[in-house]
């Protein structure tokens, strides 16, 4: 090993979801909105005053958090925003895990958090789900340096009620509990409210799925503003230009159109109701879903042999070859039609392995 090699952090990276650009293909595989942002988006986008770029954007982004503000009924200083849940998920570790106590969060859950804990040198204990893959909400009553679970959940799609989440924040006003609500427009109940109750709650949500802005990468914490602060005192710390123009802009009108965002999470939720009748109907069995996937398995076929036929035939969804989920197949709710090609393709692979 060369002398300057040893000094080199060595980190397992977080693996996205592959993004293969084939032109027929059908993706749902990364819980992508097969929808378009809101029209206005577009309009805006064409009228985008690109003599803008020569300056550097607002530091504290604050068209963005104003309207993200006005949309929840907050105060701006309830409100920071980052490149996508990611960066702002990232940002919160760094700021508030830092007790040297273990950060708490599922066994089966986002597979970032773990990444992140790595990076930061953060210790974690992972609680384990219960056999219906259901977070037990007591495995969180006892000494932690931080909590962070999604909700609903990923990759299972379940959601938490919201008196359940409650009280792991309550129990835990010694430390900061992140609620990372990257899928709660599709189902289930928010924490935001409880917001205005508990300091120790931060609330993270995002623009790439409901919003269908995955590519413009704008996420959002909302907490009480000593929370708030010290987020965006370590970003300040780290690079003040998070956000370019462009995502302030366009962030700000996906907010303005309401009743785009309504239709869409509706047309969603119903292909997803669809989906879970047909799934049915072919012997498959999953989690009550609360997000735009569904977390499928089917007893006697093989998820990972499954996976690979349809990666061949360029139907892409998400296998996960890891403990208690290798027999499940994370499957992103498309429009009708993508899902349509799905259980067509299923059909016919099924008829050699009938129930
Ligand atoms: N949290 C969860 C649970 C997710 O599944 C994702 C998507 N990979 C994210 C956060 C991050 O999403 P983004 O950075 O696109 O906001």
């Amino acid at each position: 090993m060369k002398p300057w090699e040893a000094n080199i952090r060595r980190v397992t990276p977080y693996v996205p979801g592959e993004q293969p650009k084939k032109e027929n293909m059908i993706k749902l595989n990364t819980n992508e909105n097969p929808y378009g942002p809101a029209p206005g988006v577009k309009e805006a986008m064409e009228n985008f005053d690109t003599d803008l770029f020569r300056l550097y954007p607002d530091p504290a982004a604050g068209i963005l958090v104003d309207a993200l503000a006005g949309r929840y009924g907050l105060e701006r200083g309830q409100v920071f925003v980052g490149v996508g849940s990611d960066d702002v998920l990232a940002m919160a570790f760094l700021t508030f895990f830092n007790s040297g106590k273990p950060v708490l969060f599922p066994d089966i859950s986002y597979s970032f958090y773990s990444v992140w804990a790595e990076l930061y040198g953060i210790p974690y204990e992972r609680p384990a789900l219960d056999e219906d893959f259901c977070i037990r909400k007591e495995d969180y009553y006892r000494e932690n340096g931080g909590i962070i679970f999604p909700n609903p959940n990923a990759p299972t799609s379940l959601a938490m009620g919201l008196s359940d989440v409650e009280d792991i924040v309550a129990k835990n006003q010694e430390s900061v509990v992140i609620v990372d609500e990257a899928y709660i427009d599709f189902g289930g109940e928010s924490a935001l409210p409880l917001i205005q109750k508990y300091e120790n709650l931060l609330v993270v949500q995002t623009f790439s799925k409901s919003r269908s802005m995955a590519g413009l990468r704008i996420g959002y914490a909302m907490g009480n503003e000593a929370l708030i602060k010290a987020l965006n005192d370590v970003k300040y710390s780290f690079n003040s230009y998070t956000m370019n123009q462009t995502s302030l802009v366009l962030g700000r009108e996906a907010l303005r159109d309401e009743a785009y965002f309504k239709e869409t999470l509706e047309k969603i939720k119903a292909t997803r109701k669809r989906s879970m009748e047909r799934l049915s109907a072919l012997g498959f069995v999953y989690p009550e879903p609360s997000a735009n996937f569904i977390f499928a398995s089917r007893p006697g076929t093989d998820a990972k042999a499954l996976f690979m036929a349809l990666r061949e035939k360029d139907i892409y969804v998400r296998y996960f070859d890891a403990p208690r989920i290798d027999q499940y197949l994370r499957i992103t709710i498309g429009t009708d039609e993508q899902m349509d090609a799905l259980f067509r393709f299923l059909e016919d692979y099924l008829r050699k392995d009938p129930l």
